[in-house]
């Protein structure tokens, strides 16, 4: 889908922050109870909904699944409840509701049981009427935030927390608790990465397998090197696993190779749960490093530009489909999705406007010098030449170029080709009639449409959803 976003400066964004959570001792006992316990809740009432809805076609909300949850606390099997706090566990239940919500609206598969060991996070709501958080000032290390049951949290401050602070999700990664906040009603000068001019109108930001991102200008940025290494330890680190647990199998006198039973529990040892914890803190690990890379990327493309041009891929067909392991995990490692969510908002901080290239065009087969369409080229060249016009041509950059031209067309002529710019068209009126969006880009936008002759591209799919333009 093609679309031009609207810029938009309301008075208050919603954000959120994402701090490292130092807790005690104590508390970080209760917060590994907590995690275990909100699971439990959660199976506890997913069974409870779907017994009843077989039983007779109850559907339970989660206003009586609450009530129901009050007695189980209070029951003296599960009396181990009523120690806790209870809000995590009214956020369990609201999260369910929803998660139901999105299957009766078929967005969603019915909602399933969690397993042991995969993380989730533990949510509490702030209490607007009680100061529950200790924001820090400026330069100083820690903020607090005191919850119910577990007392005072401290946050390493690495930003300041502005706004009105909504909630708190608190998740384990590896051995580390983070925090993660949310706030609304933060001005957005608070934390726009910059809001000077930027340095160039357009940049046109291609998304690579090789590189994290290829850019119109041509910068690239390279997937961190410690991904590599630290992708290669995970590999033995998980071979080492699965070892162990093999060897586990056959003292239980099961045959690893075969599979286990139904409801078969291998016996966890100290080694393995060593191993364990290194393949998650492992994990915890490359994905700092992936986030910290795709932060400063798309900053700096936020800096850089004023309009951005993005491809609106499907991301999900992409890193599913395609066979090849190794491809999908650099699609993995590209994270387009992340890419484009990041950029989006630090866009609207910043007051720079995007373009949504639609995903059917053929950004990598279209020649960027003649605008011929290289039907033939595959996936893994990466390099071609045009037959058309004998123009040598980098897979990638050319796909940033045309991606650069065709996200500035449809900021030109939002609706598909509707006698907007066409090969030979006019391009001076449409520049004047439709690049209004920008005002203080207005004149160095028409230069560059002039200078270009724009785009030789014309869509097929002429539907009438495909060209949404919000300018
Ligand atoms: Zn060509």
């Amino acid at each position: 889908m093609s679309a031009v976003l609207p810029v938009e400066n309301p008075p208050g964004i919603e954000r959120a922050y994402r701090m490292r959570v130092y807790p005690t001792r104590v508390q970080g006992r209760q917060l590994a109870q907590l995690v275990g316990a909100t699971r439990f809740v959660w199976n506890w009432a997913l069974a409870r909904r779907s017994s009843a809805y077989r039983a007779d076609g109850t559907k339970l909300n989660w206003i009586a699944l609450s009530r129901e949850f009050t007695q189980l606390r209070a029951a003296p099997d599960t009396a181990w409840l009523g120690d806790l706090p209870r809000e995590p566990f009214n956020q369990i239940l609201r999260d369910q509701e929803r998660a139901f919500a999105a299957f009766f609206a078929k967005r969603a598969k019915y909602p399933r049981f969690r397993r042991r060991g995969v993380p989730h996070g533990i949510r509490f709501t702030m209490d607007q009427r009680r100061e529950q958080l200790d924001r820090g000032e400026e330069g100083k290390r820690w903020a607090r935030v005191n919850l119910p049951g577990l007392g005072t949290l401290k946050l390493r401050r690495t930003e300041e927390l502005a706004g009105r602070l909504r909630s708190v999700t608190l998740r384990r990664e590896g051995q580390a608790w983070y925090a993660s906040i949310t706030a609304d009603g933060v001005q957005a000068q608070a934390c726009a990465p910059t809001c000077a001019p930027a340095a160039r109108a357009v940049l046109g930001v291609d998304v690579g397998l090789k590189d994290l991102v290829v850019r119109s200008d041509g910068q690239r940025v390279p997937a961190p090197a410690a991904l590599r290494s630290s992708l290669a330890r995970l590999r033995r680190y998980q071979r080492h696993y699965v070892r162990q647990r093999d060897a586990a199998a056959r003292r239980q006198g099961l045959d690893p190779a075969a599979p286990f039973p139904k409801g078969t529990r291998i016996q966890v040892s100290n080694r393995m749960r060593r191993t364990q914890q290194r393949v998650a803190a492992l994990h915890a690990r490359i994905g700092a490093v992936r986030r910290e890379a795709l932060h400063r990327a798309t900053t700096d493309i936020v800096r850089c530009a004023q309009v951005i041009c993005l491809e609106d891929l499907a991301v999900k067909a992409m890193a599913r489909g395609m066979g090849r392991r190794s491809f999908r995990r650099s699609v993995a490692n590209a994270a387009p999705g992340e890419l484009r969510r990041q950029i989006t908002y630090k866009a609207q901080w910043a007051g720079r406007q995007i373009s949504v290239v639609d995903r059917w065009y053929p950004s990598s087969k279209t020649c960027s010098a003649c605008g011929a369409v290289n039907k033939a080229l595959t996936l893994n060249q990466r390099r071609w030449t045009c037959a058309v016009c004998g123009t040598e041509h980098d897979r990638d950059d050319n796909a940033a170029t045309n991606i650069e031209r065709e996200g500035l067309r449809l900021i030109a002529s939002p609706t598909p080709m509707s006698g907007g710019i066409d090969a030979r068209g006019d391009l001076s009126a449409v520049a004047e009639a439709q690049v209004i969006a920008l005002p203080q880009h207005r004149r160095s936008l028409k230069r560059e449409l002039v200078a270009r002759r724009c785009a030789p591209h014309r869509p097929k799919r002429r539907s009438g959803t495909g060209g949404k333009g919000g300018a």
